[in-house]
């Protein structure tokens, strides 16, 4: 079997090299970072992502890490429900539930494997030679080869040596992410809320038996950096006073500070013996929390191809492509929308919004999800 070389090893890099050796083949992966440093935040795995995880013989480990999520919600700022959807249907129609879980324990299943060597850390790639299939690194080395997937997220410098530069689109929006142990009530240990405010939203939900995983965003066009001093407390304190004392007690040290962007959609994931997964082939709002269940879910679905045309690549990356890109598409823009609409300022349209939720019937939530958790 061919050797495929992965650049990044994100929770799609590491995913698809799992896959891939699963199918047989050999894989290296190049990762930037010296190490995994692993942000302090968690991440909501849907049933397509399990579905996935069930598959490569995961599922179990990330079930016992993580905290099972039963319903999700989306409430006002003072946690008064707008609308709320169980996911015992998609339980009952697929076999696996939806779990969150804190990103490093994620990160340490997957990494958990591989074997010596397959994962080479500190290797920051800086471009490619296409015609020599060469990868330059930044520390001088370099490597041949035969398969290249760029699984090196939104600023990927695989799809900008075959693609060029690419439009990234802000959302004009701030996102702190943070972990912190705090009592929740029992009632909704097993339930992932976000909070509608005016131009600010909070989520929460358990990740495991102690902490809680919470994100913060608030509309701004300003960079990240000119938040780092921001005084959270005043920011969100129009917000239910459980949401407050929760952002108050979490260890500022280990908050992270990001701007919501996505990737304008590009027309190919692909390119001769090269091909895009994740963030780097469709970086979207986090707005439907699918971004790395859609990095995941590619994975699978190129390591399939790989394995069914016997790595012939001239098959696969088309075929790959042809079954998921309609999908990933349309939640790139679903999420962009949900994104706009989360984050109103006027008051009029707020509250027109908020009826507008709780009219919602159970139905049209469930047939909007039931198209993003089918693999
Ligand atoms: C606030 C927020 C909340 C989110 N919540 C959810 C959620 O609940 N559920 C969900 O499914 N998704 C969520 N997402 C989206 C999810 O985090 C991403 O879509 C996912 O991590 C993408 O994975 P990836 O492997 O494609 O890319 P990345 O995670 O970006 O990984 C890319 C890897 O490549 C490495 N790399 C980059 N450049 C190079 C280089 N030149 N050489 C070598 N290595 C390189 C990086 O160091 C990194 O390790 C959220 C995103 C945000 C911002």
């Amino acid at each position: 079997m061919n050797k495929t070389t992965i650049i990044g090893a994100g929770i799609g890099g590491l995913t698809l090299g799992v896959a891939l050796k699963q199918q047989g083949f050999k894989v290296k992966i190049f990762e930037s970072a010296k190490k995994i440093k692993v942000v302090g935040a968690g991440i909501i795995l849907g049933c397509n992502a399990m579905q996935v995880f069930r598959n490569l013989g995961l599922a179990k480990k990330v079930a016992e890490k993580g905290n099972l999520i039963e319903r999700m919600s989306i409430t006002d700022q003072k946690l008064k429900n707008l609308s709320s959807i169980s996911l015992e249907y998609f339980v009952d129609k697929y076999k696996i539930a939806n779990y969150a879980i804190h990103r490093a324990d994620l990160h340490k299943i997957l990494l958990g494997e591989f074997d010596e060597g397959e994962v080479i850390f500190g290797k920051k790639l800086i471009d490619i030679d296409i015609v020599e299939r060469k990868l330059n690194f930044e520390d001088g080395t370099d490597e041949s080869f035969q398969l290249l997937v760029g699984a090196d997220g939104v600023q990927s410098i695989v799809r900008k040596s075959i693609f060029g530069a690419q439009e990234i689109r802000k959302a004009g929006q701030i996102c702190w992410r943070g972990v912190v142990e705090h009592p929740m009530p029992e009632e909704h240990i097993n339930e992932f809320r976000e909070s509608w405010g005016k131009g600010a939203r909070i989520g929460h939900g358990r990740i495991n038996n102690q902490l809680i995983y919470w994100f913060g965003l608030i509309n701004s066009v300003q960079a990240p950096e000119m938040h780092e001093d921001d005084d959270l407390e005043s920011l969100f304190n129009a917000f239910d006073p459980f949401l407050n004392e929760m952002i108050a007690k979490t260890d500022k040290s280990n908050l992270h500070i990001g701007e919501m962007t996505d990737l304008k959609l590009l027309k190919y994931w692909y390119k001769d013996r090269i091909c895009l997964i994740g963030d780097a082939a469709h970086a979207m709002t986090p707005n439907m929390g699918q971004g790395a269940g859609q990095a995941i879910e590619d994975a699978f679905a190129l390591a399939n191809q790989l394995s069914d045309a016997k790595g012939d690549y001239l098959v696969a990356f088309p075929e790959y492509q042809k079954y998921r890109k309609k999908k990933v598409d349309k939640i790139v823009k679903t999420s962009w929308s949900i994104g706009n609409m989360a984050q109103m300022e006027n008051k009029f349209l707020i509250g027109v919004r908020n009826i507008f939720m709780k009219m919602i019937p159970t139905f049209v939530s469930r047939n909007a999800l039931k198209e993003t958790f089918k693999i």
